[in-house]
């Protein structure tokens, strides 16, 4: 389990934009028993007013891609968004198929990026972990 290096706690907003579903399984994990990423003061929000993290899955639909940019324009700056898994970081199985595009993170402008299909756990709170440095470091906090 990796440790929490910054004394930031987070909303995340969690947004599927197109995924298969596997990823999503892995952001469910991080509630169990085994993670439990609110130890960590990460907490999964419903409103992305209330969020200092976006945390998106797939390839972007078209459908979703509206949804999508303005979810992320209703948070509040600083806000960090994360590219859960390889579709939405653009090297996935779904990106360019059919109605699907290159990647929710590129289009969302995500500044950290996990990959793996689907990422595990440990691996989402690492990049949960770098998007609290992101906000430390933008907040100006001196360590
Ligand atoms: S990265 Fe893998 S598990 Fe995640 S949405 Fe794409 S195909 Fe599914």
């Amino acid at each position: 389990m990796p440790g929490k290096p910054f004394d930031v706690s987070l909303g995340i907003r969690h947004l599927v934009c197109g995924s298969c579903n596997g990823c999503e399984h892995e952001v469910n994990a991080l509630g169990a028993p085994q993670y439990d990423s609110t130890q960590y003061g990460y907490d999964i929000v419903a409103s992305p007013r209330h969020a200092d993290v976006l945390t998106v899955t797939g390839p972007m639909t078209e459908a979703m891609r509206d949804p999508a940019l303005a979810t992320r324009d209703a948070m509040a700056e600083p806000r960090i968004v994360v590219a859960v898994g390889d579709c939405a970081i653009g090297t996935g199985a779904w990106c360019n198929a059919g109605s699907a595009g290159a990647g929710a993170g590129g289009e969302l402008d995500a500044e950290v990026h996990v990959p793996g299909c689907p990422p595990t756990p440990d691996a989402i709170i690492r990049g949960l972990h770098e998007a609290a440095r992101l906000l430390d470091l933008r907040a100006g906090r001196k360590r």
